[in-house]
């Protein structure tokens, strides 16, 4: 079994309890809902309307329903990239910034099954490298697909493939779970690919 099967085993297994995102996921998300006011907190369920009036710690884990409650309650996919954009910026100069590689798309791209690792507790990613300038990354096993949660993740791999080129970068999601694939896949095209 190749680690990329055991991971998605392993969120085969999560199945069974509540599959949780990491703090550091929930850091921009939370801040736009609590910017958005009373009335969008106040519609919220109980345990995402705690996680937003309380204080998210970057270590901690959370459930996963948190984070795909407040991406569906944002406007739309434009939004929601655009968070995923601000996470990668905010997580690679800070939190994960031993996984930035500077001036290397596919170095810092190979660092993204750790980082999905680190973001999810099931699920696993898989790095290829399709071109000099063209990467696939496939999430196999998630236990709460959500096409809310692939426009955020399209985002953040758009962010960090930009931060390590310093050049505009395009991510197309062109398989996903929610639309009946046994995996998401995300070609990530750098400048010149
Ligand atoms: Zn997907």
């Amino acid at each position: 079994m190749s680690a990329f099967d055991a991971g998605a085993a392993r969120g085969t297994d999560a199945t069974a309890r509540t599959p949780r995102a990491k703090g550091t996921a929930l850091f921009e998300v939370t801040r736009v809902a609590r910017a958005l006011g009373a009335e969008f907190v106040a519609r919220l369920t109980p345990p995402t309307r705690n996680v937003v009036e309380g204080t998210v710690l970057a270590g901690s884990w959370y459930p996963e329903t948190v984070l795909r409650e407040l991406l569906e309650g944002l406007a739309d996919d434009v939004e929601r990239r655009r968070l995923g954009r601000l996470q990668a910026r905010k997580d690679l100069e800070s939190v994960y910034r031993s996984l930035f590689r500077a001036g290397d798309l596919l170095g810092t791209l190979s660092t993204f099954p750790m980082l999905w690792s680190l973001y999810h507790d099931s699920g696993a990613a898989l790095f290829e490298r399709c071109a000099a300038a063209h990467v696939r990354l496939s999430v196999r096993g998630f236990a709460l697909p959500s096409a809310a949660l692939c426009a955020f993740t399209a985002g953040w791999l758009q962010s960090a493939a930009e931060l390590a080129t310093d050049a505009p970068a395009r991510v197309d999601e062109t398989t996903c779970r929610t639309r009946g694939a046994d995996r998401c896949v995300f070609e990530v095209r750098g400048h010149g690919a």
